[in-house]
């Protein structure tokens, strides 16, 4: 910048610096008279005007100079009234120009710059919404390219999320039946689809609800579709299992009716010739009526607990009395079958907060069961222990026992061993309803070990009363 500076004010001194030699020359020339002298002031002023200008216009241009470099307020100054000024006001006014729309560019850029900013945001929420969401999502667009798709979509179809995008989608999806409906979704021009579908994932056959909803742009062209995937296998299973048992309940209720029914009939036929026929028909009309009985408390039972409705009155109570009154129950029932009942071993405390009258019936539950699937002369003993803060009463028989690959079911619903079928009749409720009372309402856990031929131990855990009284026995 200096370095210009000088070389202008050099330019203009030898300008200024050539005049008296220019003088001296025309003195010269035209032999000192008066026409010369004034010739020669006259070319004196001129050049001295001249170079007065030319001084000027290399002050104003090396001041554009230094301004235009520094990139502050840019224009030409030039002196009031000289010849440069009327071109000055035209630059001047070009460049006032230039500065605006330089300026307008200016904005618009930074406006852009926070567009940008923001519909990146967007995309990051949008991206964000849709990892979120528990079911599988993919976002395809007109030419069946993955825009989008979160992480339970790749773990569910199995590709690699960093990789998916832009992909095909029959390329991507090794569900090949996936991929068509999602194709179909975008080339059928259909709003929205819904679809069951049936997927085998590491064996194991899953339920989803699938929707294919499309995505148009402002002229209601389609330009992409979203399908969402729900996993609905859990609801599916529910419902198979409330099928079954509303099959099952009919079918246990159906049997015993069917005896009733039949056999009242007989009666009214008068087909009971003797007393002695009459009062065997009568009494299986009377069992089958307790069975019947029995099979509909149950159900109920069961499904008050599992609806919450069940009344619960819960007391403090000793597990020691609970299984005295039980086996006093029990006795004349095990004796028909020459069964010991061999009872507890006492323990210092054993107060639990419990309905009485279920737990009661889960004792008689297990006792009544470990003397109808025994031996004739065979034993059931019970013991009882106490685990830090839990209570375990156990019962063991000497009976049947259970297939070992049969043990894990005896708690389920309905579920009768099959080997002992024709050892006792029963309806398969009589467990559940121990694990209902014992793990639902008590927050208690049931338990099973079984030997087949040798004998079996059912039991069951409750959380003991937290005091200082010490148990009735
Ligand atoms: P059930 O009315 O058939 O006795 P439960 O629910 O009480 O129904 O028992 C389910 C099944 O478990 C029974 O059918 C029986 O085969 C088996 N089971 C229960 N208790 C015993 C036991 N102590 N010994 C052998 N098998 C048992």
């Amino acid at each position: 910048m200096a370095k210009s500076k000088r070389r202008y004010y050099l330019l203009a001194l030898m300008g200024i610096a050539s005049v008296p030699g220019l003088v001296l020359y025309s003195l010269v020339m035209l032999g000192f008279n008066i026409g010369g002298i004034v010739l020669a002031s006259l070319s004196v002023l001129t050049l001295s005007w001249i170079g007065w200008e030319a001084i000027g216009i290399f002050r104003s241009l090396s001041d554009f100079n230094s301004r235009f470099e520094d990139g502050s307020n840019v224009h030409f100054h030039v002196p009031q009234g000289s010849v440069l000024e009327r071109i000055a006001t035209k630059m001047n006014h070009y460049i006032k120009k230039q500065d605006d729309s330089r300026q307008q560019m200016q904005e618009q850029i930074e406006a852009l710059d926070i567009q940008v900013q923001l519909s990146q945001r967007q995309a990051r929420n949008t991206e964000a919404i849709i990892q979120s969401i528990h079911d599988a999502v993919i976002v395809t667009d007109c030419f069946n390219r993955v825009i989008v798709a979160n992480s339970k979509a790749s773990e569910l179809f199995d590709f690699d999320l960093d990789k998916a995008q832009y992909k095909q989608i029959n390329e991507l999806l090794g569900v090949e039946k996936v991929a068509a409906m999602i194709m179909t979704a975008i080339s059928s021009k259909t709003h929205h689809r819904r679809n069951d579908l049936e997927i085998e994932i590491d064996g194991q056959l899953k339920f989803y609800n699938s929707t294919f909803s499309s995505i148009t742009d402002e002229s209601g062209e389609i330009v992409g579709v979203v399908s969402v995937f729900h996993d609905i296998s859990r609801e599916k299973e529910v419902s198979r299992m409330k099928n079954e048992f509303v099959s099952h309940v009919s079918h246990e209720l159906k049997t015993p009716l069917a005896s009733i029914t039949a056999y009242a009939e007989m009666l009214v036929d008068g087909e009971a010739q003797d007393d002695e026929s009459r009062e065997q028909f009568l009494s299986i009309i009377q069992t089958q009526a307790q069975r019947l009985n029995r099979l509909i408390e149950d159900i109920l039972n069961i499904s008050r607990i599992e609806s919450g409705l069940v009344k619960v009155k819960k007391d403090r109570a000793s597990v020691a009395m609970l299984i005295r009154d039980s086996v006093e129950m029990i006795k004349s029932y095990a004796a028909e079958k020459s069964i010991s009942v061999i009872e507890p071993n006492s323990v210092v405390y054993d107060q639990v907060n419990v309905d009485k009258d279920m737990i009661s019936q889960v004792i008689i539950n297990l006792l009544s069961n470990a003397v109808k699937y025994n031996k004739p002369g065979g034993t059931v003993s019970i013991s009882v222990e106490v685990l830090e803060d839990l209570i375990s009463v156990k019962v063991t028989d000497s009976g049947v026992g259970i297939p070992s690959d049969e043990i894990g079911h005896v708690f389920d619903k309905f579920y009768r061993v099959s080997s002992n079928d024709k050892v006792a009749k029963g309806t398969g409720l009589g467990l559940n309803l121990v694990k209902q009372i014992v793990e639902k309402v008590h927050g208690g856990r049931v338990f099973v070990e079984s030997v087949e031929g040798e004998g079996s131990t059912f039991g069951f855990e409750l959380p003991l009363c937290a005091t200082e009284e010490t148990a009735v026995i």
